[in-house]
């Protein structure tokens, strides 16, 4: 196996990323290779990775369905090890977001309530640093964003899976369909089951029923065409989206018009 400077930039690219859209990986090794294999490319990497604990894993978004590529280690940790960067106080902001994403129940969190966090907490952290470290960690994909409220993002799922697992054990959900551990999904009124956006979509694809994949009780149209929109947009939409909903200096400026 040749490893070039091609490989090596397909990882820069990654790396810098932190996770990069399937899209944009594609349009590159195309542009770099000649060809769309991109799974052959991401193979030679993982190859080269091994000896340094390292891999490039993909992973859908569970709020879009959009895949990822996404840089991570094979040695999982806990969460400060992954953060050098931030400050204790935004890392116990985002320890109480995961804890809420995954113990509310419903896979999300709302920014209000994030933002409240600061003062509940007693932590050194001003709303405005708070909105400011979020909206980070939503461009850097450690959390989604949609609608004013955050979600897991990729990096998170991939990264902090085994932290997710020793901590919240009781709290985690499996998808029925693809077995893996979801923080949020579609969620059967019957049997209480959960399944992802995404894996529904391609289940109902095959069936043209859309029902629960557990129980085959109908799942309410309302829910699902409202997520399927969102899987259908374009990664640009998706950020132009993203940008709306959490640019801080967009945020304050529209508090002060109204
Ligand atoms: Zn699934
Ligand atoms: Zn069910």
């Amino acid at each position: 196996m040749v490893y070039s400077k091609e490989h090596k930039m397909v990882l820069q690219s990654i790396m810098h990323e932190g996770a990069l859209h399937e899209n944009r990986g594609k349009e590159l090794i195309s542009k770099l290779f000649g060809h769309e294999n991109t799974a052959k490319i991401i193979n030679e990497i993982n190859l080269k990775l091994q000896p340094l604990y390292m891999i490039i894993k993909c992973m859908n978004c569970e709020v879009t369905g959009q895949l990822y590529w996404v840089w991570a280690s094979t040695v999982q940790d806990k969460i400060a090890s992954f953060h050098p960067e931030f400050s204790q106080a935004e890392l116990t902001l985002l320890r109480n977001v995961y804890s809420e994403i995954v113990t509310s129940g419903n896979g999300y969190v709302s920014s209000t309530w994030c933002l409240n966090l600061c003062s509940t907490l007693n932590i050194k952290l001003t709303k405005a640093r708070a909105e400011e470290f979020l909206y980070e960690m939503v461009n850097k994909k450690w959390l989604t964003c949609k609608n004013g409220k955050y979600y897991m993002g990729v990096r998170s799922i991939v990264e902090l899976l085994q932290y997710f697992k020793d901590t919240y054990q009781e709290n985690l959900h499996s998808c029925t369909l693809c077995k893996q551990v979801l923080f949020y999904g579609e969620k059967c009124d019957q049997c209480n089951t959960t399944t992802h956006v995404h894996c529904l979509k391609n289940y109902t694809m095959n069936r043209g029923d859309l029902e629960c994949p557990n129980c085959h009780h109908p799942i309410s149209q309302h829910n699902h065409s409202d997520n399927s929109i969102n899987s259908e947009m374009d990664v640009d939409e998706m950020d132009t989206e993203m940008n709306e909903v959490t640019q801080p200096s967009q945020r304050r400026s529209k508090r002060k018009r109204y």
